[in-house]
């Protein structure tokens, strides 16, 4: 039996959507510009979750090999994660996204920017997780299929670089 690959919520996230999915690299500039609206984004989380009367317990948390963005004590003492978007617009790859992220140790995930919070339920957690393990599946027992299995998005069609897909408009180079 092959082993699982190891990918990360945000490219798991993008694989649940299309399976044929193929992550064209960030340029240097896109990701510096990308790393100063995520901070300021967190700023603006930060601030108003204890503006509501939470305690930050942690900030960009290294935990199983990924990333935890925030963490915060609840009024009424639960353990929350916040996945942080610097966009305007939280997107359905983006509450996929956060959903990957729970871990046992959270009682509650939240998708946050720099304007709202979005509380996942514990019913969308447990459906994209699954979503994740029958991707991950397919990938591993049928490479061919998944790399063909062209599911055209508007969340994942613009930064993807899978060079064969018909309806890769872009066909932008890796
Ligand atoms: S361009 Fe093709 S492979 Fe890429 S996300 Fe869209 S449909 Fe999927």
């Amino acid at each position: 039996m092959q082993a699982m690959p190891s990918l990360s919520p945000s490219m798991l996230a993008r694989l649940i959507i299309c399976p044929a999915y193929v992550c064209a690299p960030f340029s240097r500039e896109d990701r510096l510009r990308f790393m100063g609206l995520h901070a300021m984004a967190m700023i603006k989380v930060i601030s108003r979750q204890l503006r509501l009367g939470c305690k930050l317990e942690a900030v960009e948390l290294r935990k199983d090999n990924t990333r935890i963005d925030l963490v915060f004590r609840t009024p009424s003492d639960t353990n929350r994660m916040h996945e942080v978007k610097s966009s305007r617009r939280l997107l359905e790859i983006h509450r996929l996204q956060a959903a990957l992220y729970w871990q046992a140790d959270f009682d509650e995930v939240v998708l946050s920017n720099g304007q709202t919070d979005i509380l996942l339920s514990r019913d969308y957690i447990d459906s994209v997780q699954a979503q994740a393990k029958e991707v991950r599946e397919l990938i591993v027992n049928h490479p061919n299929i998944a790399a063909t299995t062209y599911k055209p998005n508007a969340e994942t069609c613009p930064t993807c670089a899978n060079q064969s897909c018909p309806f890769n408009i872009s066909r932008r180079q890796c």
